[in-house]
Parts: structure tokens; C-alpha cells; sequence
């Protein structure tokens, strides 16, 4: 059940102009249950919250990761551009998880438009970590080379685990681009071929997500098996 939390930042980092991840420890209460894809609702200011997804596993319920896109400089952007290490913070959380993976043995193709990947992130090592048989492929969209992180990351989780794939894919590259290019939208549908026997997790921007959904069910993907969080 979602409850109040104090956290305190613990590391702050900018890992492109715009994305930073914050590590926040558990302060009182000391320890979280949460299921991987749900969020935390940040407390900014009096009747000032912004939601943020939990980027982190359950696994580690000491701390809190959250990657936050500062780009629309609203309050929760300011927020964060201001936190630093030591810095108090109050949470409430666990809160949503519409994105949870379902208990199937289904295929799981997830697709993220830029921080859309936060959650993702959590659900995918928490699932091989507890064992998970399916496969699952996730497809990442960003605009330019600059907007890259966690190549490492996700490469070695693909190569721990076989059952994990994973595309990058950049809408608007320099031409010394050799990875995929253009829209998530279309390296989906070009390479998922059994489209009606995959469950679908999707999380970003409203345009991709209603882009994704339409041609989903278009296909005739049961709306069962589409899981969606919009960021804005
Ligand atoms: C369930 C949920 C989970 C979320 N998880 C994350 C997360 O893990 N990481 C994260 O970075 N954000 C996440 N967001 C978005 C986040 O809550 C804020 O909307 C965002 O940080 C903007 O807050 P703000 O106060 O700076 O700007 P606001 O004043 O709230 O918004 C200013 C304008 O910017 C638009 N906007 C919001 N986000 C973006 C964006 N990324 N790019 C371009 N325009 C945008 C809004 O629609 C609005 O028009 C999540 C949102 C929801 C609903």
C-alpha cells in the first residue's frame, strides 16, 4: 500500500544534458515493497507532486533510482536540478503499475520513448532475476547519439540472459550513424511477426503510445495484452 516515505539523495548524476539519475536511500521507513513498474509521487512542494517511475528493482528496497528528463523545466524539473547529495526528500510510493509484467508465458515486447525506459529497466532485471522463461525484447527510441545511456547496461543484460533482446533506435542520428534509425513505431512492426501471441508494454510520449495501440489492435492484439504509461 502506497505510504509517506523521507528519503535522502544519495548520488546525483547528469548522464546526458537533460537526463540525471538520482539514487535516493530509504530513511524512514528504512525499506520499500514495490512491484517492479510501479512509481513514487515526489512531494515538491505544498500540493506540488510530480510522479517519477521507479528505476530501480525490488530487489533493492534500501533505495530508490530515478532517471528524470529535465527538459520542460516545469517545477519537478526545477526540483530535481536543485537536489543535492544529502538532501532530504518526501515520497509517496508505491503508487500505478498498469505496466507490471503479466504472469504468461507470452512474449514481452516492451517499447520506450526516451526515460520511458525508467521502468522498464526495474521490470527487466527483477524478471530474469526471479527466474523469468519468456522472451522479452525491448525497443528504444531517443533523437540523437547525444541522448545515449545505458548501452552497457542493457548489453550485458542481454548477454547474461538470452531471452533478452534489445534495439536502439534514433530518430535523428548524424549520418555516421550505423545502428537503426526513425521511429520505434516501424522497427516493431517491421520485425515482431506473431504480434497476436505477444504482450505489449509500452511507455513514453502520447504520440508513440497512441501510434503503437492503434496499429496493435489494427492487427487484432486483444487490448488485454497492451499495458501503457504516459509521461506527458
Ligand atoms: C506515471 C508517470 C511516470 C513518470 N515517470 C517519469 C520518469 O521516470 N522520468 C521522467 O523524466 N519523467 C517521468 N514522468 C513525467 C514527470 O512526472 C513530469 O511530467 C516531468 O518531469 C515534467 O515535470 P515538470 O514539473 O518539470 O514540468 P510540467 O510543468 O509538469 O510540464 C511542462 C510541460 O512539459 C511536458 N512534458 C512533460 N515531460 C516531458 C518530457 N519528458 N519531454 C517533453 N515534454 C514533457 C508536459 O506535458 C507539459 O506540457 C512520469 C509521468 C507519469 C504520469
Amino acid at each position: 500500500m502506497a505510504q509517506k516515505f523521507t528519503l535522502k539523495v544519495t548520488s546525483k548524476e547528469q548522464v546526458t544534458d537533460k537526463v540525471y539519475f538520482v539514487t535516493f536511500a530509504l530513511v524512514l521507513p528504512p525499506s520499500i515493497d514495490f512491484r517492479a513498474g510501479q512509481n513514487m509521487m515526489l512531494m515538491i512542494a505544498p500540493g506540488v507532486n510530480r510522479t517519477m517511475s521507479i528505476a530501480s528493482p525490488p530487489s533493492e528496497n534500501l533505495s530508490l533510482l530515478m532517471v528524470h528528463d529535465v527538459s520542460p523545466m516545469g517545477p519537478g524539473s526545477k526540483w530535481t536540478l536543485g537536489l543535492k547529495v544529502g538532501d532530504t526528500a518526501t515520497i509517496v510510493a508505491p503508487t500505478g503499475g498498469v505496466l507490471s509484467f503479466a504472469d504468461s508465458p507470452r512474449k514481452k515486447v516492451m517499447i520506450a520513448t526516451g526515460t520511458g525506459i525508467a521502468p522498464f529497466r526495474g521490470m527487466i532485471i527483477d524478471y530474469f532475476d526471479r527466474g523469468g522463461g519468456a522472451n522479452v525484447e525491448l525497443y528504444w527510441g531517443q533523437r540523437f547519439e547525444k541522448d545515449i545511456y545505458w548501452k552497457d547496461e542493457l548489453d550485458k543484460l542481454q548477454s547474461r540472459h538470452p531471452a533478452f533482446t534489445w534495439h536502439q533506435i534514433l530518430s535523428k542520428p548524424s549520418d555516421a550513424w550505423t545502428g537503426l534509425r526513425g521511429h520505434v513505431t516501424e522497427h516493431v512492426f517491421s520485425q515482431e511477426k506473431d504480434l497476436q501471441q505477444s504482450e505489449f508494454y509500452l511507455c513514453g510520449n502520447k504520440g508513440m503510445i497512441e501510434e503503437v495501440r492503434e496499429q496493435l489492435l489494427a492487427h487484432n492484439v486483444p487490448k488485454e495484452q497492451i499495458k501503457s504509461e504516459l509521461f506527458y
